[in-house]
């Protein structure tokens, strides 16, 4: 019997074909395998059992960086081959074939690192087929070395040895070095003067003494210290500008993770995939690790070790290191060695530095378990550039993302492939290397877009972009519309489903800012059923850093001028003079744009609560909110909405309710899990009350304010529980990391219509 076996997917620059190789021996199995532009093509040729025996085990025993997307299995003609062969690449090949996200270092190679017989005995840069750098380290395809950063580095023979024999476990491994002819790390002062001894033995000795270290790693550097170290903690949050936002730990292993966090087996298996993302886990109490570390946070991002220098460092006797990406406050993470110097030179003692260059930037993934499934908060390191698979094929199509936590969105076929996070672009720096990493995928994944899609936001600098490239058509996507799509992108669901688009900030059509929404949309279009009523943001941009403003701008709506009279802390504690201007402000609509968001109403909810009057980072009190919640459902307020063609939720009564369970003494935790039930109950019976109306009985839930999970599992389980079919985002964030993917499925799906 003989066949004609098409693969696709990630098969290439992962030991697939040495794979085929040792497999085909093991099943007597005769042929060939080759790299082809879109995977790899087997010819093989067996007595019927053996070849069946060869087809099932193919896929199962594949190699772990193989991801294998569709195999199409043909017959043909017997060739009477001979033996089984692995032939060369074409020229042409690998164009569209998948790259490999950047992976930790795998068990042999950790093994050989720790062995002293081993010729790779403590060498920071081992790694296999199997393991190691990737997407952070090419420059263009195919993936060979010469286009890769390791084109510096000329194997020595025995390097070259393993790297030519089909046989051996570096077959091809494009990285491979060793400590004779590879990469080394090197230890620097601020001065850039070489410090004296082994580099990781003297930087762990420095971190021990409370100093802080930048670190080059995989897809940028990092900003080191100890994690038991309170005061070495602190400098480095007064260095990075950094007051309060929570700062990522790398421990060495899981049963030092379990000394200070909470772990269920899905969080340890997690934390130690081939990704290994930062996970939040649940702190335990007493916290063990230094106060500053994530300050009023009920969790910790923590990672396990996943290059080969970490493991060697962590070794020296840590129970935890904070490991921050090195940069200043919002900007990009550093990766070049003169770069780092220069930008955290006022921030790092010193630099564990090393010589093989970084030629993308990708910072620490993070992930967390919600409503029983894996979500990624920020999809970056080890997950780019795997796409997401669309149902349908669209046009090649840029999708250049929003405004906070940019990524953005090339597609290509069925394919999308998300960018690794780009951060906040508010800054110059931003703004290059959004430029850089477009044109990095673009070539690399060979895709030339037919259109541009961005946000409906004039002033957002993506926006901004798109318009002045160009040649190209540039179709605006409403913010909300793109939450939903991503998560339709996500689940492949075509057709109208409610969408539950809940957030903090995006521009409307009628020019005011959208937040908390209800959408009747499809993959090329929205109609507006439902929103939170709209208040007055005083101060715009001020209000969101203030919460006490928006505190201001509900209690206004409900009280009028009698809000004085109560006896809230919030109240008490804002000067008459300062609170009459902000609500001069937003009584006469003096830089108080109207919003319907429901991120600020819960910003508002905090400060009423008296959490905090102003907040570091954007959702900081909404966060709070969620941590200090009862864990027993208590019943919510009433939840009403003014009927119409577009119907609003009366906010107003949600606050009047919470306010008047306040004065009357009910404890903070319990009127915050109130006002959660009263979110989830209400959305839930507007849900219902929509169904019946327009039929639509899918929900899809996107937005930052589903990285509440009381707020997710409670509205997931109310509306399953009524019968809906819900949806929410695990492998694209729900939050502005997402929503390229949203933009490319509208634009290119209103492209392909047009
Ligand atoms: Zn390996
Ligand atoms: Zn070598
Ligand atoms: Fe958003």
């Amino acid at each position: 019997m003989a066949k004609e076996i098409h693969i696709r997917g990630v098969v290439q620059g992962v030991g697939f074909r040495p794979y085929v190789h040792r497999l085909a021996h093991t099943h007597g199995v005769r042929g060939e395998v080759i790299n082809t532009s879109a995977g790899v093509t087997l010819r093989v040729e067996a007595p019927a059992p053996a070849l069946d025996a060869f087809l099932a085990a193919l896929p199962r025993e594949k190699p772990p960086l193989a991801h294998i997307v569709a195999v199409e299995i043909l017959d043909r003609p017997v060739d009477g081959y001979a033996g089984f062969s692995i032939r060369a690449s074409r020229a042409d090949a690998a164009r569209t074939a998948l790259i490999s996200p950047d992976v930790a270092v795998c068990d042999d190679c950790r093994r050989e690192m720790f062995d002293p017989q081993d010729r790779r005995f403590g060498y920071a840069f081992i790694n296999c087929t199997n393991c190691g750098p990737r997407y952070t380290i090419i420059d263009d395809v195919p993936y060979d070395r010469p286009n890769t950063a390791m084109r510096g580095f000329t194997m020595c023979h025995r390097c070259q040895a393993e790297y030519d024999d089909p046989a051996d476990r570096r077959y091809h491994a494009q990285p491979n070095a060793c400590a004779d002819c590879g990469p080394r790390v090197t230890l620097l002062d601020a001065a850039r003067q070489p410090l004296p001894g082994d580099p990781i033995v003297a930087a762990a000795q420095l971190l021990k003494e409370g100093r802080i270290v930048a670190i080059k790693g995989l897809g940028g550097f990092h900003l080191a210290a100890d994690a038991l170290n309170d005061a070495a903690v602190e400098r480095l949050r007064a260095r990075k500008h950094r007051e309060e936002k929570p700062l990522a730990v790398m421990a060495p292993d899981l049963a030092a993770i379990a000394g200070f966090a909470h772990l269920g087996t899905a969080e340890e298996a997690l934390l130690g995939s081939i990704q290994r993302p930062i996970v939040l886990l649940p702190k335990r109490l007493p916290e063990r690790l230094a106060f500053s570390v994530a300050p009023r946070n009920h969790y910790y991002g923590v990672m396990l070790p996943y290059t080969p220098l970490h493991h060697l460092l962590m070794a020296q006797g840590f129970t935890a290191l904070v490991m921050t990406s090195g940069n200043r406050s919002e900007e990009p993470i550093a990766i070049d060695n003169d770069e780092a110097f220069e930008r955290l030179g006022q921030i790092a003692d010193c630099f564990l530095v090393h010589d093989r260059p970084i030629r993308l930037r990708a910072d620490d993934s993070i992930a967390r378990r919600a409503d029983g499934q894996t979500r990624l908060l920020r999809r970056s390191r080890g997950f780019v550039p795997l796409p997401i698979f669309l149902k349908e094929e669209l046009p090649m199509t840029l999708a250049c993302g929003g405004e906070l936590k940019n990524t953005l969105c090339l597609t290509r076929g069925n394919q999308a492939f998300v960018s690794q996070h780009i951060g906040d672009l508010e800054n110059l720096a931003s703004e290059a290397f959004f430029g850089q990493t477009v044109a990095h995928l673009e070539r690399i994944l060979d895709i030339a877009p037919q259109a541009l899609a961005c946000d409906l936001h004039p002033d957002y600098l993506s926006t901004r972009w798109a318009k002045a490239q160009t040649g190209l058509p540039v179709i605006q996507v409403q913010h909300h519309h793109a939450h939903v799509a991503a998560c339709m992108a996500e689940h492949q669901l075509t057709g109208r489903v409610l969408g539950l688009a809940f957030d903090g900030t995006g521009y409307g059509p009628d020019g005011t800012v959208w937040g908390g929404e209800v959408l009747a949309a499809d993959e090329v279009g929205y109609e507006r059923l439902a929103h939170l009523a709209c208040v007055p943001m005083p101060g715009a941009a001020a209000a969101i850093k203030e919460p006490w403003r928006m505190a201001l701008a509900w209690l206004d709506q409900v009280y009028g001028e009698q809000l004085w009279d109560l006896g809230l802390p919030i109240i008490r504690q804002t000067p008459r003079d300062k609170g009459e201007i902000v609500l001069q402000m937003l009584r006469r609509r003096v830089n108080a744009p109207l919003t319907s968001s429901l991120g600020r109403l819960f910003d508002a909810a905090a400060a009423i609560i008296g959490l905090r009057r102003s907040v570091a980072f954007e959702g900081q009190a909404a966060m709070e909110l969620e941590m200090i919640s009862d864990g027993r459902a208590q019943g919510g307020y009433p939840f009403a909405w003014h009927p119409g063609a577009i119907k609003q939720v009366d906010g107003a009564a949600i606050v009047r309710c919470l306010v008047e369970d306040i004065l009357r003494g009910t404890p903070a935790f319990i009127v915050s899990r109130r006002f959660h039930d009263t979110l989830i109950d209400g959305w839930a019976a507007l849900c219902e009350a929509l169904r019946d109306e327009s039929g639509l009985g899918r929900v899809v839930l996107s937005g930052g304010c589903f990285q509440n999970t009381l707020l997710l599992e409670g509205l997931g389980a109310t509306l399953r529980a009524r019968g809906f079919e819900v949806y929410s985002h695990q492998s694209v964030p729900t939050n502005d990391g997402g929503i390229s993917l949203g933009q490319a499925l509208v634009a290119g799906s209103r492209k392909k219509k047009a």
